[in-house]
Parts: structure tokens; sequence; C-alpha cells
């Protein structure tokens, strides 16, 4: 593998091309208008534009990608997360052309990306599931008839969903036909396909997922969980390795299911088998995600390995080097994505230019970040600006690592999630290890959080103003 284009933007793009300079590959860089100037672009051997701003006019132009990688004899495309990465057209398309796609085959991608074709794909192998159909739901009698055997609360899912949407919770009968009816039309109109299925609302779970790698020789291992479950709308924003939850017997337990959702599908590649855990620890498979995670920094600080190089070792045909007896967790890492979004409004995007920008520096702090001082956050794309990741010994050393690096991060011109992610790891609950999927309804008050930052504020001018005041003063001793 001499030449890597990846086929994304943002922090994502500059993480991989950064392991494959380090590895000695050769890079290209894909770019939208906008962004022609982006440290992606400025970064990588060469670059090509592909195209206007929205992504389908852009970086989901997957033939026109493909067309272009051939031009500049490129031998493999790394799609990051995002945009082509679940597309199992795309991966198919580059293997027609004869160059390697980084990540599992176009058959894995498909059984993985359909919810419902993923539960099929696992009945076989013993894995716990939510209690709930295995099939679409579409006709309205054996819905009522299906939901009233799960019992209420249900969740009505769809089928082809992603990035938290497309899920509707129906907490009494009256209200499932008209729900039913609305999940139908959405998932018709956000994923071109209408199926949707009922599984049993998990009223306090815990979202616990497991990285896995496997090679084309059979062999298969997990790098361990990580705990996503500081979530906004269904989306996460913090997340952490290990979970403080799991003992090491749960781990096991999972670890090993997880392998077995991997080879269901005989993964290859590196992949995410996610899972929810009850209050009572039972866990159950929710889905797998067939790229590198967002998150996946977690996992290389607490195992010391690079996903990306592992995924390009694996594309390239190479055995595993490690077993699993060979992996240990060491120390405890926590990641929180810092979106352009208001967490004062609902965490509503809020793209702008960055008048300020300056990220936080030291030991056992990472950044990755896929953007400039002076840059705009574009409307068009996931207003995801970086993600701050930190490491400690202890859970509690990761934590307060945060919350210093939060405060060195200095970002002005838009709203960001820091302030939110400050918040989380100074919450009791939090520090405790005791939360589940709905911290934020259950703890988070914007107006407390901006009622607490504006004290923040008043203590630093008046400090401000007593130290000017003093200077004054010993500027005006001499006179
Ligand atoms: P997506 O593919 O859209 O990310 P997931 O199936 O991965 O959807 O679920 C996303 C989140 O939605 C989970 O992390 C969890 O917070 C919530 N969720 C999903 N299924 C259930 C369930 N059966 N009960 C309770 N919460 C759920």
């Amino acid at each position: 593998m001499k030449k890597i284009l990846v086929a994304n933007r943002g922090e994502i793009a500059m993480r991989i091309l950064k392991t494959a300079k380090r590895m000695g590959i050769n890079t290209v860089a894909v770019y939208s208008t906008i962004d022609r100037n982006a440290p992606h672009v400025k970064y990588a051997d060469e670059a090509i534009h592909i195209g206007d701003n929205p992504s389908n006019k852009s970086y989901l132009l997957g033939s026109h990608i493909i067309k272009e990688a051939m031009k500049l004899g490129v031998d493999a495309i790394h799609p990051g997360y995002g945009f082509l990465s679940e597309n199992a057209g795309f991966a198919d398309d580059v293997a027609k052309n004869n160059m390697i796609f980084i990540g599992p085959d176009s058959t894995s991608i498909k059984m993985m990306g359909d919810k419902l074709a993923a539960k099929d794909a696992v009945k076989d192998y013993n894995i716990p599931m939510v209690p709930g159909t295995d099939h679409a739901v579409s006709d309205m009698d054996k819905a009522r008839e299906l939901a009233m055997k799960i019992g209420y609360p249900i969740l009505i899912k769809a089928a082809a969903g992603g990035g938290g949407k497309g899920m509707r919770i129906v907490d009494k009968q009256e209200n499932l036909d008209a729900q039913l009816e609305r999940a139908v039309s959405e998932a018709l109109s956000a994923f071109g396909d209408g199926s949707v299925f009922i599984e049993k609302y998990i009223s306090s779970p815990r979202h616990i997922e497991f990285q896995i790698l496997a090679d084309m020789h059979g062999n298969v291992l997990h790098l361990y969980e990580r705990e996503c479950s500081i979530q906004r709308r269904h989306q996460k924003v913090i997340e952490e390795a290990p979970s403080s939850v799991l003992s090491p017997e749960l781990r096991a337990k999972m670890g090993d299911a997880a392998i077995k959702v991997a080879k269901s599908c005989k993964y290859t590649g590196a992949g995410t088998v996610e899972f929810l855990v009850d209050d009572s620890l039972n866990f159950y498979f929710l889905e797998m995600n067939t790229r590198l995670q967002v998150e996946h920094p977690v996992t290389e600080f607490i195992t010391g390995l690079d996903l990306v190089e592992q995924q390009i070792n694996i594309a390239r045909g190479e055995k595993l080097l490690l077993k699993q007896s060979d992996l240990k967790i060491k120390g405890h890492a926590l990641e929180l994505r810092v979106y352009a979004e208001d967490s004062f409004h609902d965490f509503l995007p809020n793209v702008g230019r960055l008048e300020a920008y300056k990220i936080p520096e030291g030991k056992n702090i990472r950044v990755d970040d896929g953007y400039e001082q002076g840059m705009e956050i574009p409307i068009f794309y996931d207003p995801l600006i970086s993600k701050l990741i930190t490491y400690g010994k202890t859970r509690s050393e990761a934590i307060h690592r945060m919350i210093e690096a939060i405060d060195q991060y200095l970002i002005e011109g838009v709203q960001t999630t820091l302030p939110f992610g400050k918040f989380v790891c100074q919450h009791e609950a939090f520090q405790q290890g005791n939360f589940d999927t709905h911290f934020v309804q259950k703890y988070f008050r914007a107006d407390q959080l901006k009622a607490d930052l504006e004290d923040e504020a008043e203590v630093a001018a008046l400090l401000a103003l007593k130290l000017y005041s003093k200077d004054q003063n010993i500027v005006r001793v001499p006179n």
C-alpha cells in the first residue's frame, strides 16, 4: 500500500492522514469548495477538489472520488466515519476498481447496516438481545399484539436508522397507532426505507460498546469496552474507557459476545459492537458499527494501540500480531466531543467563525481537530470541531485532567460543548460513576450552568479589577 486517499474531512481526515504519513504511505485528501484551506488539505501530500459544499455534491460522491483516486494512482481508500464509510456499494466499487477499501467487505456492511438483518445474523450465537420483534412491523393489529406482549414502554426503531434518528418511545397503548404511523413515514423520508420494528424500552440503560479487531485469517480480538452513556438526543457526547461498572467477569462475557457478533458476519477490520446494559447489569446486543468510531481514541489510550495502523495492516492482509491474552487495560481515558453547539439552547448547532482558537497542551491531553483559528465551521457538515481526550492512571485523574484541559481550551466565535463537558465532569453522579443514558435529562440544567458561568465571569472580572487597581497603586507609589 503506497498511496491512501482519505474520503473524509475534519478531525477524522487529519487523524487518518497522520498515521498514514507516520507509516511512510503517501496521502491524498479530498475537499469541497468551503474546505479548500482546511488543515487536512494542507497536511496531505496531494489534494483534490471534489465538488460543492453540500455533502451530496462532494463527500458523498463515491464514483467521482473513485475516478479521481484512480487518476492519482491511489491503491487504498480510507472512508473515516460518516459519509461513505457504511456504504456497501462504495466498498464494492472501490474493490471492483482494484483498490483496497480500508474496512470490512460489503457483505458485512450490508448485514450490520440494517438493524433487523443484524439481529437475524446473530440469532444463532446465543447473544442476549433486547426483547422485541425480529422483523419489520406494518400491520397495526399485529403491532398492538406484539407491544402488549413485550410490555410498555416500547421503542419503535427504524431498521435503517442511525445517528440516534428514527426512534420513538411509546409509553401506552393509546399512543401506539399514531406513533407507529409517524415512525414509518419518518423512516421512509430520512432513510429511504420505511421498515420499523419494536423493542422493549430499557428504562435506565448504559450504552457500553466493545472495540473489535479482526484479520483476514480468522483471528478476532476485542480491545475492551467504551462507556458512552452521556448522550443528548440519543447521540454520544462524552465517552470513556474502561466502564466503571463492568467486573472482569462481565467484561470477559461481553467481550466474548462481541467477538461472536463479529464472527457472525465474517467481519474483518476494526468494528464496534454496541450493547445496552440495564440496572441489574444484564446486557443486550444493540447493533454493530462497521467502521472506525468517533470515540476510538479512548481505546487507543488504554491499550497503547493505533487503531488506524491496525486497520491499514489488516487491509494489507497482515495477521494480527496480538493475542487476546497479550492485552491489558492500562489506566483510564475520557473523551469530550467538542461540538459547535449551544448547550444552553437544546444543543442546537451554533456554526460561525472561530475568532479565537487555542488548544490545551500537556501530558495526557490529546486533541484531535480539523480546524484552525479564523476558519468557519460550515453549516453543511456535522458540527464537530474537535475531540478532547485525557488520560490518567485512574478515572478520577482522567476526569480532573479533563476539567483542567477544558479550562485551558480557548474557543471564541461559536458556542461549544466545552462548558457542558465541565458541568458533567464536576457532577457528583458522573464522578461516582452513577449514571445512565438519561444523565442530561436528569441532571443538566442549562440555566444553572449559565448562572454558574456568569458568576465565574463576574469573579474573574472582579479579580482583574483588583489586580488592575493594585497595579495602579504600584505605579502611583513612585509618583
Ligand atoms: P443509532 O444507530 O441511531 O445510533 P442505536 O440503536 O445505536 O441507534 O441507539 C442509540 C441510543 O438510543 C442508545 O445508545 C440508547 O441511548 C438509545 N436506545 C436504543 N435502543 C434502546 C432501547 N431498547 N431502550 C432504551 N434506549 C435505547
